[in-house]
């Protein structure tokens, strides 16, 4: 894991995998001052670099924590990650956190904040049993109101929720966990969003009050060129039930489909191939 051959972008340079270390007075690691990227590159292309670049910059200013690099310098340093360990197909992890300094409190203005890029190769983030269709727990955790905590960051303290429900789910056989919001609507899953088809339509949670994944986005408009009507409006639990299939979107995710929900059951249907495979066309188009 740590101890072992590569290299890692810090604060401007290349460094030895090994040598990427940081303080145990790291702010972040206290305070939850963190905000990272999830992307991938296919055949030595990175899917959406610049989004995601810009999505950091974004996540880190909507914490009070200026990344010191341009979304072109961010993009030049996960190419530059990529060739120093020679990857063409590879997960990429981005990382903007305050580090440790003079100030070790809640306040820590001066303590400058540190960006990391790292990428590894990895497969298909729920195994290689994806088109049995994932079997999804029902978290007993919300994800929060937008007035509590910046839902539109992808921030670190966002996903502590995520492990604890992802680790329920797992020691019951599922191999996700879905969130409902602190309404009780329908919202996302650990690390993905959400879809269902409902007559021929397209479903999906409004994302206003969880991460609006760049996947998400890059599906929707898919599914509109391709003709099908998509809404996106507030899902209740209750209508689980009536829809025939479902699929979760994201970076590492890419299009995974759902074959049961809690005690609902969907099938791996033809929506879910079609956009499965005009999503893998486009990502190494
Ligand atoms: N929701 C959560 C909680 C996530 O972690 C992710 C993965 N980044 C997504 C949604 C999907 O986002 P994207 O499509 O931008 O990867």
């Amino acid at each position: 894991y740590d101890d072992r051959d590569g290299k890692i972008w810090m604060n401007g340079e290349l460094v030895e995998w090994r040598d990427a270390t940081i303080h145990v007075l790291t702010h972040a690691l206290h305070y939850a001052s963190s905000v990272f990227e999830g992307e991938r590159c296919y055949d030595g292309k990175i899917f959406k670099s610049h989004d995601h670049s810009l999505r950091l910059i974004e996540s880190g200013r909507l914490l009070d924590m200026p990344v010191p690099y341009s979304a072109e310098e961010l993009d030049a340093a996960k190419e530059a990650v990529l060739k120093a360990n020679g990857l063409t197909n590879a997960y990429l992890r981005a990382v903007a956190f305050r580090a440790s300094g003079p100030d070790m409190g809640v306040s820590a203005r001066r303590n400058p904040i540190s960006v990391a890029v790292t990428a590894w190769e990895w497969g298909s983030y729920y195994g290689d049993a994806k088109w049995q269709g994932a079997k999804l727990d029902i978290s007993k955790w919300k994800r929060p109101d937008p007035e509590t905590i910046p839902t539109a960051a992808k921030a670190a303290g966002l996903y502590m929720i995520c492990t604890m429900s992802k680790h329920a789910a797992e020691a019951k056989g599922c191999s996700d966990a879905l969130f409902y919001d602190w309404e009780g609507y329908v919202a996302e899953a650990t690390g993905a969003n959400i879809f269902f088809i409902k007559d021929g339509e397209v479903h999906t949670p409004m994302a206003d009050r969880f991460l609006n994944g760049i996947t998400r986005q890059t599906v929707i408009g898919m599914l509109k060129k391709m003709g099908y009507t998509v809404h996106e409006r507030r899902i209740r639990p209750e209508e689980l039930d009536e829809f025939s299939e479902c699929w979760l979107t994201g970076s590492a995710a890419e299009i995974t489909p759902v074959g049961q929900i809690g005690d609902h059951h969907y099938q791996v249907g033809q929506i879910t191939r079609e956009v499965s495979d005009a999503y893998d066309a486009l990502v190494r188009a």
